[in-house]
């Protein structure tokens, strides 16, 4: 373990890439190695104010000057080039690991974002929202995590208002473990595309993950219209993950840009 840490180490000196084991895990590295002794969290000791000060890889969350997520609003309206999602429907292989609920994308679906490929690596979920969009937060949003061949990390954002029921919410909602658990196969298909917006209106910015370690360099595009859930698919999960969101980090000196 201990070289794995140093890899770790190295990979957040390198800055703009995340540890593949913590994505593949969910982004809980330290719950795979024991390293800390207080484990983040969203509320008390390990609440997001604190994530910095808990572990030493950790501390970009604190003094990093890009991170997510943010305020959408005052974008630029900017040539940003096309988002193009090419998602296949994946096996619904679920897992809770006391964070969020998260599925593990077969591979195959990626996203073309201004000419570059990105792998389609899972989603997860935040209740509420994590980003705002003109200062308005929503039950839900979800987060589509991507890897370029070259290690760089993408993110598409989608939010959820009340409203209809979505049916491939549904089927991760229905498979979600209530307790932290591995990964397991609920023996059904579904399909990302259902939770993508037909509207390509998008928001575009550089910021990072959302949980420790906080790694920059992320490339995030926000889609400005919302889907619908209804108000017992929010419960649902809401139920589970009565809070799962970082607070809005401060833009600093970075462009927000609006697809034209
Ligand atoms: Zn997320």
């Amino acid at each position: 373990m201990k070289s794995n840490r140093r890899q770790v180490l190295g990979w957040m000196a390198a800055g703009a890439v995340a540890c593949p084991t913590c994505l593949s895990l969910g982004v809980s590295h330290a719950a795979e190695t024991g390293h800390d002794a207080v484990h983040w969290d969203y509320k008390g000791e390990g609440a997001p104010e604190r994530w910095g000060s808990l572990e030493s890889r950790f501390r970009v969350c604190d003094l990093g000057l890009e991170q997510s997520p943010i305020d959408l609003q005052r974008s630029l309206r900017a040539e940003v080039g096309a988002v193009r999602p090419f998602f296949r429907p994946t096996r619904l292989r679920v897992l809770n690991n006391g964070h969020t609920v998260q599925v593990n994308a077969d591979e195959g679906s990626y996203s073309d974002i201004v000419g570059q490929r990105y792998d389609l690596l899972q989603f997860h979920f935040h209740h509420p929202s994590e980003h705002l969009l003109d200062g308005e937060s929503f039950p839900l949003e979800i987060h589509f995590v991507h890897r370029s061949a070259a290690g760089q990390l993408a993110v598409l954002g989608v939010f959820f208002r009340q409203g209809a029921a979505n049916d491939e919410l549904a089927k991760v909602f229905d498979a979600m473990p209530s307790q932290e658990t591995p990964e397991r196969d609920a023996g059904m298909q579904v399909d990302p595309l259902g939770m993508l917006p037909a509207a390509r209106g998008y928001l575009r910015y550089m910021g990072s993950l959302t949980t420790p370690p906080c790694s920059q360099g992320v490339l995030w595009t926000v889609f400005r219209e919302p889907l619908e859930a209804s108000s017992s698919q929010i419960q649902q999960f809401s139920e589970i993950f009565p809070l799962n969101a970082r607070p809005i980090q401060p833009l600093n000196t970075r462009f927000l840009l609006e697809n034209s």
